[in-house]
């Protein structure tokens, strides 16, 4: 039965917050409804919750969700959610008890100059970390348009894998019912014939409204129950969503390696010491990063986020970790509470890998020797690889998946004039070694860039070619300026290495060579289809300044309103 179904299931009525659980010792007291034996199932952290499920004679019951917990107002009528009243949302999670999650979001995650998410929905991050992982169950409770679309855009995505939707109404979220759907859920699909893992996501609504994931139990059966508060108006990007999973894996797994023994990776312990890689990349830089540390005497590590639980435990156990990509904060926590060094950076063309691999030695305890001996024997083939496929042309750059700075790095030792580098994640120490870099060759780099400040560099630059995020690259070719899309054509290659020098070349090169098409079509069509005259017409089209004032004016009304109605 899927989480769906099990939440829509006809069930009697119950006293709001008069629900009791079971205990394991004898039948439950007269008037109690319970739905299955699984909520019988003894938990791993019935410590946490004196006297929680499966506790045994004399227990308490579960804590119950109190309907005064649920604050629904913020969710109804308009401004839910990431098109608009971050602040109301915010500010009714706080009520609602959710103010340790989303201060330390803040903390993680600093905003910049937007306070919404300029691209997809945050959570698809985390959703993506999850389904790629085996023997992970996904569920997600959240509003069904945010649920659809998550989950078109995870299947677009090729996850062909089942996500779990508990939906609610707004009775279920007002008397804490929904809570009690989803542990329903969880409690069916915690089977450990077939998982290891089940993620719960709170999105937007259910996190506003204080949904208290943090008291589901930790484990059913062997199974670990893994929920997470994921709203777009706690968490900036979808790349920063990764890291709130990943981080939350690993802190699960750290506990459990620090009680006893735990399983090995699949395929053994390393003979070397290993170096764990944070970050997604493309799937050839590990192997690349892995021939490289081969010269330092270390090996690579599993890459974070993990695509299998006992790597979490394999990935802990390094000699340190290497911070690919720098927005992994709480990630990074985990590490350092294990005791592991992080190093930033990456090895990406000559001076990246230069300054990268002498780090890591450092961070190893590796010989002057060795590491000597390991650069000369990468970096000169790097450089001829960088020299045999050189870049001309001007260039600015945007993106929101976190290794913005290190192509940047790349393009420039190809020989590309880069201008400006944006990115939607914030500053961390580890790309700061990417940031003096770039800033000593006079690249501007613009940490949580907005889509304004991305078309402002471009603007500005006049760059050959744009490389960037959607409306980026659309606004690029509206300026008869050739576009890359960041996320599909860039950092889907490899970057790392000797392999990653040069490898952008050919793309790049033959974008920036397109320059000369724009240029004719430009002057072919002119302004047809541009301003007033975009989209289908069958007649001639007119212009009508007048009804743009009029809906100017219509926008500044409401806006007005909704300010009003937040004083009140
Ligand atoms: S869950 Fe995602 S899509 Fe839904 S309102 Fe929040 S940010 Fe928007």
């Amino acid at each position: 039965m899927t989480p769906k179904e099990s939440a829509t299931l006809d069930r009697p009525e119950r006293d709001v917050g008069g629900y009791t659980a079971p205990t394991a010792s004898g039948p439950p007291p007269a008037g109690e409804v319970t739905y299955d034996d699984a909520a019988a199932a003894p938990m791993n952290n019935d410590a946490d919750q004196p006297g929680g499920l499966g506790c045994g004679p004399g227990g308490r019951a579960l804590p119950v969700v109190e309907a005064s917990q649920i604050d629904i107002a913020a969710t109804q009528g308009d401004g839910v959610g990431c098109h608009a009243g971050a602040d109301a949302m915010r500010a009714a999670a706080r009520e609602a008890g959710k103010s340790e999650v989303l201060d330390r979001y803040a903390a993680d995650y600093p905003r910049g100059a937007h306070d919404q998410p300029q691209s997809m929905c945050p959570a698809f991050g985390s959703l993506r970390v999850g389904l790629r992982m085996r023997r992970t169950a996904t569920i997600l409770s959240g509003s069904a348009c945010c649920v659809y679309g998550l989950t078109f855009t995870s299947h677009f995505y090729g996850a062909r894998r089942t996500v779990g939707y508990v939906p609610f109404n707004s009775e279920t979220l007002v008397t804490g019912k929904l809570f009690e759907d989803i542990r329903d859920a969880v409690h069916q699909v915690a089977d450990p014939a077939q998982y290891d893992a089940v993620v719960v996501t709170n999105l937007c609504v259910p996190t506003a409204s204080g949904v208290p994931l943090q008291i589901l139990p930790k484990e059913i059966n062997g199974v670990r129950i893994i929920g997470i508060d994921v709203p777009g108006f706690g968490v900036p990007t979808h790349a920063e969503a990764k890291d709130v999973l990943a981080g939350a894996m690993l802190r699960y797994a750290r506990l459990e390696a620090e009680q006893g023994p735990v399983l090995a990776p699949r395929g053994g312990r390393a003979q070397k010491p290993t170096v764990t890689l944070v970050g997604e990349m493309f799937p050839a830089d590990p192997v690349g990063i892995g021939m490289l540390l081969d010269g330092l005497g270390l090996a690579a590590g599993p890459v974070v986020p993990t695509r299998e639980w006992r790597e979490l435990y394999a990935a802990l156990d390094c000699v340190g970790a290497a911070a690919i990509h720098p927005f992994y904060t709480a990630s990074f926590r985990e590490f350092e509470a294990a005791g592991r060094p992080i190093v930033g950076s990456a090895p990406v063309g000559h001076d990246g890998t230069e300054g990268w691999l002498e780090r890591i030695g450092q961070m190893a305890g590796v010989s002057r020797a060795q590491i000597d001996a390991t650069k000369n024997r990468v970096l000169p083939a790097i450089r001829g690889a960088l020299a045999a496929k050189p870049i001309r042309g001007r260039i600015t750059l945007s993106g929101y998946e976190g290794s913005e700075l290190l192509v940047a790095r790349l393009l420039v030792e190809s020989g590309a004039d880069v201008r400006y580098v944006g990115t939607a994640c914030p500053r961390t120490p580890y790309s700061e070694a990417d940031r003096e870099w770039l800033a000593a060759r006079g690249v501007h780099v613009q940490y949580r860039a907005s889509l304004e400040q991305d078309v402002a560099a471009m603007d500005e630059w006049k760059p050959d070619l744009a490389i960037g995020t959607t409306p980026v690259v659309q606004k690029a070719k509206e300026r008869a300026i050739p576009g890359l899309y960041f996320t599909n054509l860039i950092s889907a290659r490899p970057l790392m290495g000797p392999a990653g020098a040069g490898s952008l070349a050919m793309v790049i090169n033959t974008a920036i060579e397109n320059r000369r098409r724009f240029d004719e079509m430009k002057a072919f069509f002119g302004d047809t289809g541009s301003g007033h005259a975009a989209g289908v017409w069958e007649d001639t089209p007119v212009d009508r300044p007048e009804f743009r004032e009029h809906y100017k004016r219509h926008l500044a009304k409401l806006a007005r309103q909704r300010k009003a109605e937040e004083m009140v």
